[in-house]
């Protein structure tokens, strides 16, 4: 029901809303899987790091045995002492080579025998360990050493690279993991650096062995948990996808039944949002205020007054207009009755009325409370009636139409000229008065033809003995017009604009030869 060309505010908010409450299961969705998927992360990290600190200890210990058993050989000549270091190499798995040092020189190798190079127990890590990223044999290769002494002479046995970046690989294919000795260290590309390793973003676990001076660090890109919540969890995504759906679509539902234009009127009806305004309709000669018409407002809490045309059609379609134009008898009897003063005898109150509010008697009802607030003949009710929408002759509506008749209330065909009634029509419901269409009224001096369709209006009214009242009068010519055509009443701008009950009783009171005012009368209306 839009009451007002600008509504874009309230718009986006009845808009956006659906969406962000569909996207909550989603998010929410996304953030517990989030959460799981790093747990499991974490501790699948602790695993592996584990598993692979278990793998290089046992590297390690088979260098270290090979280097505790050759230890006591250190200082004896090479030749004496290297069958025993080669056969070290061929009973341990995991030994490359074995070496003996004296005075910090390394004097003799499983390999070559009889050697000659500096050796500094600085370059390992807790005088022990030393990972190399070659030698002279194998640049560029990684190559783990364990070194082991007793005062200037030791042993040094070396396993190959090859068999950490095999631990580094096999244990954890999917994750990330460095081997650190010291401030060297070894990824899973075989490649040795020095310096601070990187820091994985998830699931970043570090775990140092207890028996040798050396660490494992393990985890995961940022890409993984987005990778695995693809690949685990397609239809727990759906679900979720699908839960956002049904939950926008039944907050969309909800938003619209709560603004429905049924909802709406209900709650202006519960906030007593209608107000009767009043347009004066003149008689002929004296152009003195013979009635009114109450026309309908709505006192809109954010669009301000609301012309009927805008919400009256959709309080007809849902059946409301009923209650509506009940309340707004009521509501204009109460504003008039302090003031019936003000009004001659006879004074015609307009009331439009739908086709569907003649369905049963409860119109009766409504006109007998509306005329028990006044002083008997105080006022005439007139029900207008719209020559658009016919009623229905049925024995039911008949008989209402009698009642109505005999309790004095009259019948006004409203727009007339713009409908097709007959005759018939005209004697069975009644009707006491014809207003012409303000159409045909804004014709006058204008379309020869139109004025025709007026003048035999006007004429036919006559016959009839119905009275008649011209709407929408605009002008002088109008006006004069009409007069000089003997129309019992006319309503229009020229004469007064549709006003609020104050406003109207004001003008009532301050009009010339109007009865005295009544004691209890408002200041706003004392001072007009
Ligand atoms: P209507 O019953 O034909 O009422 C006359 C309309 O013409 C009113 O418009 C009035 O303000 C307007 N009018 C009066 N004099 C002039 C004039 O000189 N020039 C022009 N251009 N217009 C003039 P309003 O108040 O906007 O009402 C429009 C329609 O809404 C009414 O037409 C009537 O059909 C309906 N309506 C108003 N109140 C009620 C109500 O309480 N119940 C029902 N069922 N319908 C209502
Ligand atoms: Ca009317
Ligand atoms: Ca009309």
């Amino acid at each position: 029901m839009p009451l007002s060309v600008k509504r874009s505010a309230l718009w986006s908010w009845r808009a956006l809303l659906p969406w962000a409450i569909g996207v909550v299961p989603l998010v929410f969705g996304l953030v517990v899987m989030n959460w799981q998927i790093e747990r499991e992360l974490r501790a699948s990290s602790q695993a592996t790091t584990r598993q692979v600190v278990e793998q290089v200890e046992r590297i390690l210990d088979n260098l270290a045995q090979a280097a505790q058993a050759l230890l006591p050989l250190a200082g004896r000549p090479c030749e004496e002492a290297q069958l025993a270091l080669r056969g070290e190499v061929t009973r341990n798995a995991f030994v490359r080579s074995t070496n003996l040092f004296q005075h910090d020189t390394l004097y003799c190798t499983s390999l070559f025998g009889d050697f000659d190079e500096p050796v500094d127990a600085s370059d390992y890590t807790d005088g022990t360990l030393w990972l190399m990223d070659g030698n002279s044999v194998t640049p560029g290769h990684a190559l783990l050493v364990y070194r082991t002494s007793s005062g200037d002479r030791g042993a040094i046995s070396t396993a190959d690279g090859d068999h950490l970046v095999t631990a580094l690989r096999l244990i954890a294919p999917d994750e990330d993991l460095q081997l650190r000795v010291g401030n060297a260290w070894m990824g899973s590309d075989g490649v040795v650096h020095h310096g601070q390793p990187p820091a994985y973003p998830v699931a970043d676990v570090t775990l140092g062995s207890t028996r040798y001076p050396f660490s494992v660090h393990g985890g995961f890109t940022a890409a993984k948990p987005g990778e695995l919540l693809r690949s685990h969890y397609p239809a727990l995504l759906s679900l979720l996808l699908l839960l956002g759906v049904v939950a926008g679509v039944v907050c969309r539902w909800q938003i619209r039944r709560a603004n429905s234009p049924r909802a709406e009127l209900r709650r202006a009806l519960e906030a007593d949002e209608f107000l009767p305004y009043f347009q004066p309709v003149v008689r002929k000669g004296d152009y003195r205020w013979a009635g009114a018409e109450v026309l309908m407002r709505w006192n809109h809490p954010h669009e301000g007054l609301v012309r009927p045309d805008l919400f009256i059609p959709y309080a007809e379609h849902s059946g409301q207009i009923v209650e509506m134009t009940r309340a707004l008898m009521l509501h204009t009897a109460q504003s008039l009755a302090p003031y019936a003063a003000l009004l001659e005898d006879g004074f015609h109150i307009g009331v439009n009325i739908t086709a569907d509010h003649c369905r049963d008697l409860a119109l009766i009802n409504d006109c007998q409370t509306f005329l028990q607030h006044f002083p008997p003949g105080r006022v005439r009710l007139t029900l207008e009636l719209t020559e658009r929408k016919l009623i229905e002759a049925t024995p039911a509506t008949l008989e209402l139409f009698e009642k109505l008749h005999e309790m004095g209330v009259m019948i006004a065909l409203d727009d007339f000229g713009t409908g097709q009634s007959s005759l018939n029509y005209l004697r069975q419901f009644k009707v006491d008065y014809l207003k012409i269409d303000q159409s045909f009224v804004a014709m006058i001096g204008s379309d020869a033809l139109s004025q025709h369709i007026l003048d035999s209006v006007i004429e036919l009214s006559g016959k009839l003995g119905l009275g008649i009242v011209a709407e929408g009068v605009e002008t002088e010519t109008q006006r004069d017009y009409l007069a000089r055509h003997d129309v019992d009443y006319q309503q229009g701008y020229l004469f007064a604009r549709p006003m609020p009950a104050a406003e109207f009783l004001q003008a009532l009171a301050t009009r010339p030869g109007v009865a005295r005012l009544p004691q209890d009368a408002p200041p706003e209306i004392m001072r007009g």
